[in-house]
C-alpha cells in the first residue's frame, strides 16, 4: 500500500515538469563535478572608453564547458547555481582566477567580477576578496564588483553595510544591468556606486523610432551629477556607439569591439589594441 501511495505521490508531477526537474538534478551533479574536476574557465570581455578608445578593464565571465552538451549558458547554470549553494564555491574561484589572471595585465587595466546576491549575502565575502587579493598581489584599487539591484530589495540597512564593509577594503562598486530589475532610483540616493552598467535592452533599441535615448540621457545625467560613470553593455554596432558617445556614456562593452576571451587571448588584445591607438595618434600628430 505504502508503495502505491508513493507512486502516486510522483504522479503529481506532469511528465514535463518531471523531465526538467531530473534535467536540473543532472546539471547539478555534473557542475559539482566540474567545480571539483577543472570544468569551468573564466573568460574576459575588454570594456572600451568612449572618450579616448582606450580599454579601462575587463569582466570576467565563468564559461562551462560541458563534455557532452557543448557550453553551457552562465545564464543557464547560475540560477541552479545559485539554488544549490554552489555559487558560493563557483564565485570563490572566479574570483581567485581572475585576480591572478589580472595581476599580469598592464596596470591602467581594472578586473571586474560578478558577485551574485547569494554571495553578497554569505558573510563572507569581504573576507574572500581580501584573500583573493593578497593571493593574487593584485590592487584592491584596480577590481571593481558588479551588483544588481536584486541584492537592495529587502534588508536595505545589511546591504548597506556590505556594501559599505566591501568599499573600505579599497575595491569599487558597479550596479550591474541597470534598469532591469525592480529599479529604484532611490538606491542611487542611498549609496554612492562607483559606475552604473546600463543593461544591454535599453542600448539595444537605442537608435529606434521611439527608441531608449531618452532613458540612457537621463541616467548619463543621473549618474555624472553623482560622480558615477556609465557602461553601456551588449554594444554591437557602430550607430549604437556613436549614439552612446553622444550622449556622454562613458564606457562601453559588446560585440562592436569585442565579446569575452580566454585570458591569454585578452593579453594579446592589449596588446595589439594598444599598438593601434599608438599609430592613430602618429598619424593624427603628422596630420597637424
Ligand atoms: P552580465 O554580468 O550582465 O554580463 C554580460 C553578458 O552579456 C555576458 O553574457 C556577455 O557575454 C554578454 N554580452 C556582452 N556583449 C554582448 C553583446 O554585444 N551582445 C549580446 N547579445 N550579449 C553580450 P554571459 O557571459 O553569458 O553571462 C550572462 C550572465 O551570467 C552575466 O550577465 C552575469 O549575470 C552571469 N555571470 C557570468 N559570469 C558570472 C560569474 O562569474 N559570477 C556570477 N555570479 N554571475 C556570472
Ligand atoms: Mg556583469
Ligand atoms: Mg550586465
Ligand atoms: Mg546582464
Amino acid at each position: 500500500a505504502a508503495k502505491a501511495a508513493g507512486r502516486r505521490t510522483y504522479r503529481f508531477f506532469e511528465p514535463e515538469m518531471d523531465a526538467k526537474v531530473r534535467e536540473r538534478r543532472q546539471l547539478e551533479t555534473d557542475l559539482r563535478y566540474a567545480i571539483a574536476h577543472g570544468g569551468l574557465e573564466v573568460y574576459y570581455q575588454p570594456c572600451l572608453s568612449l572618450k579616448d578608445d582606450r580599454i579601462t578593464g575587463c569582466e570576467a565571465l565563468v564559461r562551462w564547458r560541458h563534455p557532452e552538451r557543448g557550453t553551457v549558458s552562465p545564464a543557464e547554470f547560475i540560477p541552479i547555481a545559485e539554488d544549490t549553494g554552489l555559487i558560493n564555491e563557483i564565485g570563490e574561484w572566479v574570483l581567485a582566477t581572475a585576480c591572478r589572471d589580472a595581476a599580469n595585465w598592464p596596470d591602467d587595466i581594472r578586473l571586474a567580477v560578478n558577485i551574485s546576491p547569494v554571495q553578497f549575502k554569505s558573510g563572507t565575502l569581504a573576507l574572500k576578496i581580501v584573500a583573493a587579493l593578497a593571493a593574487s598581489n593584485f590592487p584592491a584599487s584596480r577590481l571593481e564588483l558588479e551588483i544588481t539591484e536584486a541584492v537592495l530589495i529587502r534588508d536595505d540597512d545589511t546591504a548597506l553595510a556590505i556594501l559599505h564593509q566591501l568599499r573600505a577594503i579599497g575595491v569599487r562598486i558597479a550596479l550591474d544591468d541597470f534598469g532591469t530589475g525592480y529599479s529604484s532610483l532611490s538606491y542611487l540616493h542611498r549609496f554612492p556606486f562607483d559606475k552604473i552598467k546600463i543593461d544591454r535592452c535599453f542600448v539595444n533599441d537605442i537608435a529606434g523610432p521611439d527608441g531608449s535615448a531618452s532613458i540612457v540621457q537621463a541616467v548619463v545625467n543621473l549618474a555624472s551629477a553623482r560622480r558615477m560613470t556609465t557602461t553601456a553593455e551588449g554594444v554591437e554596432t557602430e550607430e549604437q556607439q556613436r549614439l552612446l558617445r553622444a550622449l556622454g556614456c562613458s564606457e562601453m562593452q559588446g560585440y562592436l569591439f569585442s565579446a569575452a576571451k580566454p585570458a591569454d587571448k585578452v593579453l594579446e588584445l592589449f596588446a595589439t589594441h594598444r599598438s593601434q591607438l599608438a599609430q592613430r595618434g602618429d598619424t593624427e600628430l603628422r596630420r597637424e
